[in-house]
């Protein structure tokens, strides 16, 4: 069979490696560090974690990302192996000694009888042979450019603005009411696909004092904070005048408040629809490096948002990530060039496990192509299936920004959105029928989880 060469050896690009060559495939990883650095790496050791010694929550019943760590330890991740190997005491949380972890996966890899190491910068997409690319959130300058010439400047960004996201069932709908600016919209879909929560003048100067109070996050050391038009943090345009958020995103023009129509809002906080589900809504304009305490504090405020539950919260940051939903295949291969496969980070979604999630998914979907054997589809009811139905069409185009794994990705039970369970239940019976399908998934692949050769 034909080698597969995979660019990047951080979270994902470890990981598709790992579960390629154990597939029986012959890999190269081709790793710029230590001849091109960024400014976040600090070693030359592959699966570095650049930030945070943690893997979040490890409570595989209650939670999105502890059900994606049982997913990859059952799928025989060399990640979450490593994680557990070196394991600290942090409560309920997956807390990683990260020398001992990047050590683990530097040694694992570089003694793996199918796997070369290249300490080389890729530049350009290569129209021949099977390739995967986990280049991260950093990816280097000169790939970047070569991305962005296949793809078109505005597929490829290289930063997030994130605003914040709402589980649609913590909306406090009798307050909150539904409808487009100026009703506008060409579909009934359209029409309804924003939220609206109304503001009384003293609610919108409180409001205001609140966000100009509030502590805020800086930039790290090397990432650049110049600030790039249409996505300026609401704080910062607070701080341009009390007045500007009211004539931003918060402005009340052509909009009725369904529940009191003769009273004019003063301003109007705005949440659009975020995925196909319907389950997850963003404050529309709502980026912001305020701390993620402040945010929640700063957030239940707004009428209708007094009980949110946050799916995510808002953020900027230095990140290169493609406009996944318009770019690739459910297979995650690059729709105009069938070739080359992206993962982790730099296909939209966040965080060390689920990058690492998507380089597992990656590496057995390369692995089984160049065996000539079909893998079964990534059941959408995982939490690895619900990250890849997310970048690859559940989320929308045109707002797609970088997500973490949360429940607002699942379908709902039952067909009933939000359903009347707990959310103790639900969350149980979401990670139970997860488990299952996973399962099944890693079953139709053999015994050990692996294609079968
Ligand atoms: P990476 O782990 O970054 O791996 C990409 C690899 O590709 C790197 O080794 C890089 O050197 C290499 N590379 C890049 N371009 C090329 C090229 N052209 N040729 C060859 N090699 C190349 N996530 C968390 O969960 N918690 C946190 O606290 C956290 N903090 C973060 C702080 C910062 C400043 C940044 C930038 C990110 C942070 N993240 C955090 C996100 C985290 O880094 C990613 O989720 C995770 O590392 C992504 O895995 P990846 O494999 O996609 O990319």
């Amino acid at each position: 069979t034909q080698t597969l060469h995979i660019v990047g050896g951080g979270m994902a690009g470890s990981e598709a490696a790992w579960q390629a060559a154990q597939a029986g495939i012959q890999v190269v990883i081709h790793e710029m560090r230590p001849k091109v650095k960024t400014f976040a790496h600090h070693t030359e050791k592959l699966g570095e974690m650049v930030c945070s010694n943690s893997f979040r929550s490890d409570d595989d019943e209650q939670n999105a990302v502890g059900l994606l760590h049982w997913e990859m330890r059952a799928a025989d991740s060399l990640v979450m192996a490593s994680a557990d190997r070196n394991r600290l005491p942090a409560g309920g949380a997956l807390a990683v000694d990260r020398e001992g972890f990047s050590e683990h996966i530097t040694q694992i890899l570089r003694n793996h009888p199918n796997i070369l190491i290249s300490n080389e910068e890729i530049t350009d997409l290569p129209s021949e042979g099977q390739w995967i690319f986990a280049t991260g959130p950093l990816t280097s300058d000169a790939l970047g450019a070569a991305i962005r010439a296949e793809t078109g400047t505005d597929r490829l960004a290289f930063f997030d603005a994130i605003a914040p996201i709402v589980y649609a069932d913590s909306i406090d709908m009798s307050v909150a009411w539904e409808q487009s600016r100026y009703d506008k919209g060409e579909t009934e879909a359209e029409r309804r696909a924003y939220l609206n929560c109304p503001m009384t003048r003293d609610q919108y100067e409180a409001f205001i004092d609140a966000l100009l109070a509030a502590e805020k996050t800086e930039f790290h050391e090397g990432e650049t904070a110049t600030y790039f038009d249409g996505c300026l943090p609401i704080e910062v345009m607070a701080e341009r005048g009390r007045e500007t958020l009211r004539h931003g995103p918060m402005k009340p023009i052509g909009l009725t408040n369904a529940h009191d129509p003769e009273t004019k809002p003063y301003a109007v906080v705005q949440l659009r629809r975020d995925n196909a589900l319907g389950t997850l809504y963003n404050i529309v304009g709502f980026q912001t490096k305020m701390k993620y305490g402040a945010q929640t504090a700063v957030f239940k405020t707004i009428p209708g948002l007094e009980n949110a539950s946050f799916a995510r919260l808002g953020g900027i940051h230095r990140n290169t990530f493609l406009n996944s939903p318009t770019l690739l295949d459910a297979q995650m291969r690059l729709r105009s060039r069938p070739n080359i496969r992206f993962a982790g980070q730099v296909t939209g979604v966040e965080g060390y496990v689920e990058s690492a999630a998507m380089g597992l998914i990656a590496g057995r979907m390369a692995a089984a192509e160049l065996q000539g054997l079909p893998l079964p589809t990534v059941p959408q009811d995982s939490a690895h299936g619900a990250l890849i139905h997310h970048i690859s069409g559940g989320a929308e185009a045109k707002t797609f920004q970088p997500m973490n794994v949360n429940f607002g990705l699942f379908r709902p039970l039952d067909g009933v959105r939000g359903g009347r369970r707990g959310r103790r239940d639900r969350y149980k019976a979401y990670t139970d029928r997860a488990k299952a399908a996973w399962q099944g998934w890693l079953g139709q692949q053999g015994l050990d989880g692996h294609a079968a050769e």
